[in-house]
């Protein structure tokens, strides 16, 4: 007999847009610090070989002695990459620079795209309510390659950071069709989960321009939430530290908790209607 509560799955949300530069990582670091602060337990996993969702959290390379690349490459369980962070309930699992040879050393060996699902699968197995996260957020690199194939293939929804600039829709239909790729052939369960537009400035009229026509283009997919230009946000990293810690009071943070609150809204919503 025993009173433990059944590990429930965590959430999977995989932080994807092929361009750089456009808030993946920052979005992957404050948003899953805001989810922290109201009480989710959160993973990020950092599958980018550049390692700033590592570096802004601020882990250094002593720290990532066992990283995803090793997970990927099946030489460690996920669980043995993962370090605390200075934020309560938020954990990382680093990466490093070998990620960037992963494609070709896996090859084309079978079950090539299933590594990273198949190591957050056996997360959650062992009774430990330290590692029983309840969402996982996955930073992707700047591309469309098995690295994001692998996040697509382990994620129960995407959520596309989307710069307010002139090309920002341009990219939007590559990386909605290759979900839809993904959709058909690796992971029947993935979804949308919404857009977040970053980087907004209410006093430029482009970005303005921009909203209006992603809001029409995407519609209800596109959170209310929006991330303003906020030199807070774009400081915090250099001191290996989330917005959230570094000036909670500023409008970056006030916006990324105002995020979390619609990411776990939606959450909710989502259970309703399933
Ligand atoms: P990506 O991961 O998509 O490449 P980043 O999150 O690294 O993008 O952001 C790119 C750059 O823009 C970084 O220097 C980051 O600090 C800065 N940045 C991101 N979001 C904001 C924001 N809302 N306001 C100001 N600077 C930002
Ligand atoms: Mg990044």
């Amino acid at each position: 007999e025993t009173d433990q509560v059944p590990h429930a799955h965590p959430r999977i949300l995989a932080l994807a847009n092929q361009k750089g530069g456009v808030g993946k990582t920052t979005t992957a670091i404050n948003l899953g610090t805001a989810l922290a602060a109201i009480g989710e337990r959160v993973l990020i996993v950092d599958l980018d070989p550049q390692g700033n969702a590592s570096t802004g959290l601020g882990i250094d390379r002593r720290n990532r002695s066992c990283s995803t690349y090793d997970v990927l490459i099946g030489e460690a369980p996920l669980r043995e990459a993962v370090v605390s962070t200075a934020v309560p309930r938020l954990h990382i699992a680093p990466s490093t620079m070998d990620l960037s040879g992963l494609e070709l050393e896996l090859g084309t060996t079978a079950g090539r795209a299933f590594k990273l699902r198949d190591a957050i699968g056996a997360l959650n197995n062992n009774v430990s309510p330290e590692s029983d996260y309840t969402y996982v957020l996955i930073d992707c690199p700047p591309s469309l390659n098995l690295l994001t194939v692998n996040a697509m293939a382990a994620s129960d929804a995407i959520l596309v950071p989307l710069q307010c600039e002139f090309f920002a829709l341009e990219g939007l239909s590559q990386l909605l069709q290759t979900v839809e790729q993904v959709r058909s052939t690796l992971n029947p369960n993935l979804s949308i989960h919404g857009i977040v537009l970053t980087m907004f400035d209410s006093r430029n009229n482009l970005s303005n321009q921009v909203v209006a026509d992603v809001r029409q283009f995407m519609g209800e997919k596109v959170y209310k939430t929006m991330i303003p230009r906020n030199v807070r946000i774009s400081e915090a990293p250099s001191y290996g530290k989330p917005v959230l810690v570094y000036d909670l009071k500023c409008v970056g943070s006030e916006a990324y908790l105002r995020l979390a609150t619609e990411v776990i809204q939606r959450e909710r919503e989502l259970r309703v209607t399933h």
